[in-house]
């Protein structure tokens, strides 16, 4: 089973993440991996740090897709695939739906464009479910303004209407695919959220 977690930025993906682990791990009754693009592998680790670099004020969007589509890669077949196939749960934060998302209805590259060049990388690979944050732009960039401190990354510098198109393409994104994903309201108090997301986990992954 493998089930990815999307949504803008400050829908609290990562937080709710981190906090279902542990109440999922001990009903589960098989071994649970938690991953997240770039996964920690060494080439993925790279070209996330190519991403990033804030000096890197004048990258090609084209270029920035094909490496998302390239970390996502090596970060497919070193770790996702191998857990799936000794019959691992994977819970992911961030895969394909990222990049046509921000790559394609953010920088507007196009939604099938990106899908498909992200074919090559993927081989086809989709998940089983996809969670869908849904929160307004607003709210997730105040959530952002109070939690993030310190280091600015490139993809931080972005104005307000590319998360507007970002969070547009996810909602045509969950529309297009509604037995995939599952969409649910990440404005709820995060013991609530939580609550829900566990409730799809164990829908979908329970045996
Ligand atoms: O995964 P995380 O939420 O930490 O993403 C880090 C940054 O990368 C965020 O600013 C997000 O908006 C951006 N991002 C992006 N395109 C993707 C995935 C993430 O611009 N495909
Ligand atoms: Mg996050």
């Amino acid at each position: 089973q493998f089930i990815t977690f999307e949504g803008t930025d400050g829908a609290g993906k990562t937080t709710v993440l981190n906090q279902v682990v542990d109440e999922i791990k001990p009903a589960l009754g098989k071994q649970l991996l938690t991953t997240r693009e770039p996964g920690g592998n060494p080439v993925s680790e790279q070209i996330r740090k190519v991403i990033l670099n804030k000096d890197e004020t004048d990258m090609d969007d084209r270029c920035e897709a094909l490496l998302f589509a390239a970390a996502r890669r090596e970060h497919l077949v070193k770790i996702i695939l191998p857990a799936l196939k000794s019959n691992q749960l994977v819970l992911c934060d961030r895969y394909l739906d990222s990049s046509i998302a921000y790559q394609g209805g953010g920088r507007e590259l196009g939604e099938k464009a990106v899908l498909d060049m992200n074919q090559f990388a993927t081989e086809g690979l989709m998940p089983d479910t996809t969670i869908y944050f849904d929160v307004p732009v607003d709210v997730g960039l105040k959530r952002i303004a109070k939690h993030r401190s310190g280091e600015v990354n490139r993809l931080d510098l972005q104005e307000h209407d590319f998360y507007v198109r970002v969070h547009d393409a996810y909602d045509r994104i969950a529309k297009r695919d509604p037995k995939r994903v599952i969409k649910i309201d990440a404005t709820k108090p995060i013991d609530e959220v939580v609550n829900q997301v566990l409730s799809v986990l164990y829908k979908r992954a329970g045996n």
